[in-house]
């Protein structure tokens, strides 16, 4: 037999040589590379090849990676945005590059992406999401919000409920009674506004001299650079929520006043002022003089972020702490 030169060495594409992965959802077989999914997640592995959710190793067509309870819709919405194509990328009049996907494509997309840790996508989702022209109504953002953990959705949603104009009880329904009657807590308290004589829980913004009418809040807040509490790290805003100790020595509230010192962040034992001193703009009264530090509470109207943590405060807290 005729030994001819021996073959050249055949390298291997280093950006384009994919392995294909067949996945099985509902009654669908899939076979897609298996790059973009381990390159969106660090889990995926962990979390769809190496569990145990039955099915083969997704080599071939008869032993694809099984993945139950999902949704072939979702599954292939998010392929569309791990594996765009020219054809779903190249608009009619080939003008621009943009992904089409509808407001239930990317829906999908989200609580994929979210399940599967593929952060970069979850943004992504989330962005084309909050886009206007998908119109998310505030139902769906509420939903979308407590499916997908997205704490600023469910303040956003609820807020827009409480602000509209009516109110349609069949659409409401799927909120659940509980969320329901919240939301008609929160409406009510609003629309029944009389000042609290005794303040509890207000904003940074309604803290002002205790000597004149001056309407400037007392604590200076620059805008470029933010306050922080030194005790908690916690950003401080004018709509930021704090409240006043319950007094143990002598009265640490008085009608419309709290004592400088007995103001704290919520839930916690620490004043976010302790040691600093306030000079009011208007009339120069310094905290650090005589009559005692109290401040005058001046709230205009209940602020509707503080009803929410109230109400909601909760909720939001175990979907940030995911
Ligand atoms: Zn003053
Ligand atoms: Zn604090």
């Amino acid at each position: 037999m005729a030994t001819g030169p021996p073959h050249p060495a055949i390298a291997k594409n280093t950006s384009f040589f994919w392995r294909n992965m067949h996945f099985k959802v509902e009654d669908e077989v899939f076979c897609v590379p298996l790059k973009e999914f381990v390159a969106a997640s660090d889990s995926f592995e962990e979390l769809v090849l190496k569990s145990e959710l039955g099915g083969g190793d997704g080599s071939a067509e008869d032993c694809p990676v099984k993945i139950p309870g999902q949704s072939k819709v979702d599954f292939t919405a998010l392929l569309k945005v791990l594996y765009p194509t020219a054809s779903t990328l190249l608009s009619k009049n080939n003008a621009e590059i943009k992904l089409d996907l509808t407001k239930e494509e990317w829906i999908g997309v989200l609580k994929l992406s979210g399940l599967w840790g593929m952060t970069k996508i979850r943004d992504f989702a989330l962005k084309n999401l909050s886009n206007v022209t998908l119109a998310l109504s505030a139902i769906e953002r509420i939903q979308l919000a407590r499916s997908c953990c997205i704490s600023n959705w469910l303040e956003d949603g609820i807020k827009a409920l409480v602000q509209a104009e009516r109110l349609d009880m069949d659409e409401l329904k799927v909120l659940g009674w509980e969320t329901v009657a919240l939301l008609f807590c929160i409406r009510d308290t609003i629309a029944r506004f009389s000042p609290s004589p005794t303040p509890t829980r207000f904003t940074l913004g309604s803290i002002k001299c205790v000597l004149c009418t001056g309407q400037a809040c007392l604590i200076p807040l620059d805008p470029g650079e933010p306050t922080e509490c030194p005790h908690c790290d916690r950003t401080l805003g004018r709509s930021s929520i704090l409240c006043s100790a319950d007094s143990t020595q002598g009265p640490n509230r008085k009608a419309g006043k709290v004592l400088l010192n007995s103001i704290r962040c919520p839930g916690t034992d620490h004043n976010p002022f302790s040691g600093e001193t306030f000079t009011c703009r208007e009339c120069k009264w310094d905290t650090r003089e005589a009559l005692q530090e109290f401040v005058r509470i001046e709230v205009s109207a209940p602020e509707f972020n503080i009803l929410f943590d109230k109400y909601f405060g909760e909720e939001v807290e175990r979907y940030e702490a995911l």
